[in-house]
């Protein structure tokens, strides 16, 4: 299958591009993005024919129905990595927490966060192309706490990909540092910089776009690339646990197949939500998709009153910091789906000069037949944390909180919701602890501790371990010298 774009065509770029290309260029004409030509019809054939496939079997048949230029053997290496999920015949559990209402898990990888759903398999299908095309890549990240380890876990000794990974020093968890700077490969450098997450995200954005930064790379025969959530190569693995997720509660009995479910989504760039989207266009039986926000709550906005308005909006740091996003890039796919090209060109235009979008009532009646949103902020996430975890036994992390507000506002609860948690309690356990007990500002290692104790549960060994892995990347730098430290590894 091939890709077109968002934004329509510019003429100097091929009018339609291959999955390998997509991945390797995600930017289209007129600053657009790659989407499939059509998407797969599967029904409901697809979902019986699956019914008691493993997780594996369903990813690599779903897959082949895209027709990508990717080899078999290559789809198979890259899918055998959901065997390092806790459970390899069970990557994703999917748990009851009330009734109608069930938590799909998808935080059981080696980072403990949603991102290794598809980083982890998107690793080595990357790594596969620059070898086959004999060619040298060097992928940039930038991160606030999650894409940072998910990227440099999957892309650690691989062949032909160097990665280099910026953070800001002081504005992750421990967890998410640690599980960072010691991070031991020849192939990855993790630079901290002094600034916010923006600064990391602007710093990289000038990176991908310097002509002189692109020439010193040509000079080592190394190419350009990055791996942010825009990238198709991710977003196709996002539709897996979507279909999964939806299976699980068939064979639990919570469902007769083609029951229609909510999926509530706690979301920041829309890749998860979009993956969901997808899913249901191709098939599967969704009532609703229900966006959850926290305070920068952009979607929302968008999903109730069809308007992006960001002229008066900053990003603000919230307790669910993997959300805290105002331009959430895969949002123009379901444009470009519902709307078509040239309007899909004229909103982002508007976005990008203006700073603010308005659907027509036509149109955001289109989109409200598929989505509904609501936010919810950091206080009202720690009760429901809390109120969850005391009545329902049940324990969560802040993104996936966010969700019990949206459940409460958006849904009918006598259908049944699947909501999607999408960290472990380990990565944001000073939020966790404090909405347990209260305590203040407890370092991750004392608020692990806590919760360890009022849960009954283990803190798992990989995560205790870091507190005593040696620290073997400890750049920390001024922005301005980001590209001059690069080129230094490299
Ligand atoms: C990335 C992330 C999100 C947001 O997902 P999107 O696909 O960007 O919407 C939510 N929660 C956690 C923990 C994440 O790491």
């Amino acid at each position: 299958m091939n890709f077109i774009q968002t934004r329509g065509y510019d003429e100097n770029r091929p009018k339609t591009v291959t999955f390998s290309e997509a991945i390797l260029s995600p930017i289209a004409s007129f600053g657009g993005l790659y989407v499939p030509e059509n998407l797969p019809e599967l029904g409901e054939a697809f979902l019986l024919k699956h019914l008691h496939s493993s997780y594996k079997t369903l990813a690599s048949d779903m897959l082949s129905h895209f027709e990508i230029d990717i080899d078999k053997e290559v789809i198979d290496e890259a899918l055998a990595l959901y065997d390092n999920f806790d459970d390899k015949n069970n990557p994703v559990p999917v748990v009851k927490v009330r009734e109608n209402l069930y938590i799909s898990e998808l935080y059981h990888g080696p980072t403990r966060a949603f991102k290794d759903m598809a980083l982890q398999p998107f690793g080595i299908v990357l790594s596969s192309i620059a070898q086959k095309r004999n060619e040298n890549y060097l992928i940039l990240a930038a991160t606030s706490g999650d894409t940072g380890p998910a990227a440099l876990e999957t892309f650690k000794n691989r062949a032909n990909v160097q990665v280099a990974c910026l953070y800001p020093a002081g504005g992750t968890s421990d967890v998410q540092r640690l599980q960072m700077v010691t991070e031991d490969a020849k192939n990855l450098k993790v630079i901290g910089i002094h600034g916010v997450f923006d600064d990391a995200q602007n710093a990289l954005k000038h990176l991908l776009a310097s002509n002189d930064f692109k020439m010193a790379l040509q000079e080592k025969n190394i190419s350009l690339s990055a791996a942010n959530s825009v990238n198709f190569g991710r977003i196709i693995f996002q539709i897996i646990y979507h279909i999964h997720s939806y299976l699980e509660l068939v064979r639990q009995n919570a469902v007769n197949m083609g029951e229609k479910v909510y999926l509530n989504v706690p979301s920041g760039n829309f890749g998860n939500a979009l993956g969901g989207y997808y899913a249901w266009k191709m098939g599967l039986p969704v009532e609703k998709i229900i966006i959850s926000s926290n305070e920068n709550n952009v979607l929302t906005q968008l999903i109730r009153d069809g308007k992006y308005d960001l002229r008066h909006m900053k990003v603000v740091n919230t307790t669910s910091p993997a959300m805290d996003i105002l331009k959430s890039s895969n949002v123009e796919r379901v444009l470009y789906d519902l709307f078509g090209e040239v309007r899909t060109r004229a909103l982002m235009e508007d976005l990008e000069s203006k700073n603010v979008y308005e659907l027509t009532s036509s149109e955001l009646a289109t989109l409200r037949k598929y989505f509904d949103a609501d936010f919810c902020n950091g206080d009202e996430g720690k009760a429901y944390i809390k109120e969850t975890f005391e009545k329902n036994a049940y324990l969560m992390d802040p993104h996936t909180a966010t969700c019990f507000k949206s459940y409460e506002t958006c849904s009918n609860p006598e259908i049944k919701s699947i909501i999607y948690s999408t960290a472990e309690w380990t990565k944001f356990s000073p939020v966790i602890a404090n909405a347990l007990t209260g305590e203040k500002d407890a370092e991750d290692i004392i608020a692990l501790e806590s919760i360890s104790k009022i849960a009954k549960l283990e803190i798992p060994a990989m995560v205790k371990g870091l507190f005593s892995k040696k620290i073997v990347q400890d750049t920390v730098i001024e922005k301005e010298d980001i590209a001059k430290e690069i080129l230094k590894f490299l």
